[in-house]
């Protein structure tokens, strides 16, 4: 198979004989039981694989998204799933860019050592989803606190981290000039949080994945875990978001490949008709544009992560890096699926369970449709349409 990307072979090699520890079998049996793979995060941090974006000055190596990406995108090609510690990865990016001095040596050197996990990131709520300006928790300010009520939905590894940055309205949107002021992110211990006034109610999923309901009523948050200026938390977190979408474009990369992998193998092997169904271009076909686009995808990723890491705006690379990608791995999940026959639905062949892992990026964490609309309104300045 053709590599447009050998320079990254070091970190390919690395994170490859990480895996060979975790087998299918070992993913297999996390998802049947619908577990958390506790052994297969710890290997990853304990090697620092989830300090790689946190500055070598506070215990992390330094490395850039680009080769973030890289390391996503090794874990979902042998066969694993990022989903269970990527925030871990992106979610420190907001504490680096915007938190102050005394925040950062107080969280990120414990971070990247795997002392304290910072998996979650409260954005999403039940009522107004993609709608975010509109989110209904507040946080207001009293005696040196603040005091969050409201609910989120969809919140990810809450059970599975000790902090959680949590977005909430602290100036009224009535009172606001531009929609995305007024909102602001903190810093939340998970266990001190839910002892106060935060309940967590998990939501049972197609894919293992543990996400959670989350409920605040009258939570106190030290004014100290304000996270940069109160008010600004919306544009801080788009910043994040712009890393999150290169990351997980590269988790569908991986993705991609695995099924491109899985179903060559499969095609060559399986023989109906007398021959190797392989050798069908109705089947060869499906497979090589899969991968035709999946390499392609794999090119605006490498763009859009060397935006990010030369601090150029790249939110449009990183949406069509995300979109792209989403759809190729989409492709290949099908193809192989489809290929396989019967024996893709048997969970001993681990199609079925990439399948549901990889369909998950069609919505989150940012649906097709609203790629296509921020592509629309803010690159081809179409006019707006909410
Ligand atoms: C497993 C899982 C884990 C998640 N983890 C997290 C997390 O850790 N933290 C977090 O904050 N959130 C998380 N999310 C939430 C996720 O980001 C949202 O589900 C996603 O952004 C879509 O929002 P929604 O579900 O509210 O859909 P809605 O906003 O209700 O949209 C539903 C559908 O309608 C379409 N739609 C909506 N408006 C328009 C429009 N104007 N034009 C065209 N189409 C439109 C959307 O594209 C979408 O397909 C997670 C979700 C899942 C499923």
């Amino acid at each position: 198979m053709i590599r447009t990307d050998d320079k990254y072979q070091d970190i390919r090699d690395a994170i490859r004989d990480l895996c060979s520890e975790f087998p299918a079998e070992y993913f297999r049996k996390v998802d049947e039981e619908r577990g958390y793979p506790s052994e297969f995060v710890k290997a990853l941090t304990d090697a620092g694989w989830l300090a790689a974006l946190i500055p070598e000055e506070f215990g992390g190596s330094g490395l850039s998204l680009t080769e973030a990406s890289v390391i996503m995108e090794e874990i979902n090609r042998n066969g694993g799933n990022s989903g269970a510690c990527h925030g871990q990865m992106y979610n420190m990016g907001t504490l680096l860019r915007h938190g102050s001095e005394e925040q950062k040596r107080l969280y990120l050197p414990k971070i990247a050592s795997g002392e304290l996990r910072l998996q979650s990131m409260a954005v999403t709520e039940p009522t107004t989803g993609t709608d975010t300006t509109k989110l209904k928790t507040t946080a207001v300010k009293k005696d040196g606190r603040y005091v969050v009520n409201g609910q989120k939905v969809w919140i990810s590894r809450v059970m599975n981290s000790d902090l959680m940055i949590l977005l909430a309205r602290t100036t009224p949107l009535e009172e606001v000039q531009r929609k995305a002021d007024g909102m602001s992110i903190f810093i939340v211990d998970i266990k001190e949080a839910m002892a106060n006034g935060m309940s967590v109610r998990p939501i049972p999923n197609m894919v293992n994945h543990e996400t959670n309901e989350l409920f605040f009523d009258n939570l106190e948050i030290p004014e100290e875990n304000l996270i940069g200026e109160e008010g600004k938390g919306f544009r801080y977190i788009l910043d994040g978001l712009n890393a999150e979408r290169t990351l997980i474009a590269a988790e569908c990369i991986g993705d991609g490949y695995w099924f491109i992998d899985k179903v060559t193998a499969y095609v060559k092997e399986r023989e109906v008709f007398g021959r190797p169904i392989g050798q069908n271009q109705g089947v060869q076909f499906p497979i090589a544009k899969a991968f035709i686009n999946i390499e392609a995808a794999s090119l605006m990723r490498y763009e859009a992560a060397r935006l990010f890491d030369e601090h150029k705006a790249c939110g449009a690379q990183a949406n069509m890096a995300k979109l792209l990608a989403a759809d190729a791995s989409w492709e290949a999940a099908n193809a192989c699926l489809q290929f396989h026959g019967g024996f893709g639905f048997a969970n001993e062949y681990d199609v079925e369970r990439k399948f549901r892992e990889t369909r998950l990026y069609q919505v989150a964490p940012i649906s097709t449709n609203l790629i296509y609309s921020f592509i629309a309104e803010h690159v081809l300045g179409l006019p707006r349409s909410f």
